[in-house]
């Protein structure tokens, strides 16, 4: 009977093993007509400093496949970092980025975030392609933020410090995502050249509610403090939250309380009025 049902079990495996491949191999051929046949876009959720004021904003990838409609980015970013195609994606991205930044003036659009993957980031020509592509629209490079999660101390923290610095050379800001959420130890953070830090949402968005969370944001405000590190807290959600945040210290937010990633158009409008209604 056991023999029976562990076999049954086994069968039942195999199959949808098989289905996942051939699910992921067929999302993966979607994703590269996806970027020949402009199905790709961009959305933009603003970031705003303690006065609530617009001071950029994080540019988030979007696809919409022509059968299944919207898919996460949490799913397709994980299929394009299988190969190479992850940096197609992210040289269009970082086009796509630069081109905004060179349109709108610095006074209305100060900065703009990007997320690179470490799979893109340590390839050998990354630096140099960032650098032609910057001077391709001649933006200046502090204009650019680039995110890094922690998994780029994965493969050997030398490598890791000496690509960040080549960066900061350059003039790009260099931000840590989802920080608390990987493996990176807090003594790891004083050797990275690093400009922001950006708190993960779970710890965010359960600050009201779990209190070593909220230790564990205080915490890490105090020593972004003593590091000369800027932190930006994700994913806040409503008010109790930002004052939580404001009053630690914390001077740059990002959240669905403010408001939500938008199409490119909604982004542009949304600046344009904000300085219209400073002149005003
Ligand atoms: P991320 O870089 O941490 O981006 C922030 C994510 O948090 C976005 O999800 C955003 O919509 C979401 N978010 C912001 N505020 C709130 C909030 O108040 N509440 C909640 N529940 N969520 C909030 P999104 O756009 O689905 O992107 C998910 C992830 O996909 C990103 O997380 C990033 O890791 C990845 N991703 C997106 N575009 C790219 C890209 O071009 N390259 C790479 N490597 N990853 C990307
Ligand atoms: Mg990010
Ligand atoms: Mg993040
Ligand atoms: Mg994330």
């Amino acid at each position: 009977q056991a023999k029976v049902k562990g076999r049954a079990q086994i069968c039942g495996y195999e199959p949808s093993m098989q289905t996942q491949m051939s699910w992921r191999l067929e999302m993966e051929q979607a994703l590269r007509r996806a970027l020949a046949e402009e199905q790709l876009s961009i959305a933009c959720q603003p970031q705003l400093d303690e006065r609530g004021e617009v001071i950029g904003g994080e540019a988030l990838m979007r696809w919409e496949h022509p059968q299944r409609g919207w898919i996460s980015p949490e799913v397709f970013i994980a299929i394009a970092e299988e190969s190479d195609l992850i940096t197609e994606l992210e040289t269009w991205m970082l086009d796509r980025c630069c081109a905004l930044l060179a349109r709108l003036p610095a006074e209305i659009l100060p900065r703009l975030s990007v997320n690179i993957s470490v799979r893109h980031f340590t390839q050998p020509g990354f630096v140099e392609g960032l650098t032609w592509v910057l001077g391709a629209h001649g933006i200046e490079p502090s204009r650019l933020t680039v995110e890094l999660t922690e998994s780029i101390m994965i493969d050997g923290l030398q490598d890791a410090i000496e690509r960040m610095q080549a960066l900061k050379q350059l003039g790009v800001q260099l931000a840590l995502d989802d920080f608390g959420t990987g493996f990176s130890s807090l003594s790891y953070l004083k050797s990275l050249p690093l400009d922001e830090l950006k708190i993960d949402r779970s710890f965010v968005s359960s600050l009201d509610t779990d209190s070593s969370d909220a230790t564990i944001v205080e915490t890490v405000l105090a020593m972004a403090q003593h590091l000369g590190i800027d932190v930006v807290a994700e994913g806040v959600e409503n008010r109790a939250q930002r004052d939580f945040l404001l009053m630690r210290g914390c001077r740059l937010f990002q959240g669905f309380y403010f408001h939500r990633p938008m199409p490119l158009e909604d982004f542009e409008r949304l600046l344009a009025e904000r300085i219209g209604t400073d002149a005003g």
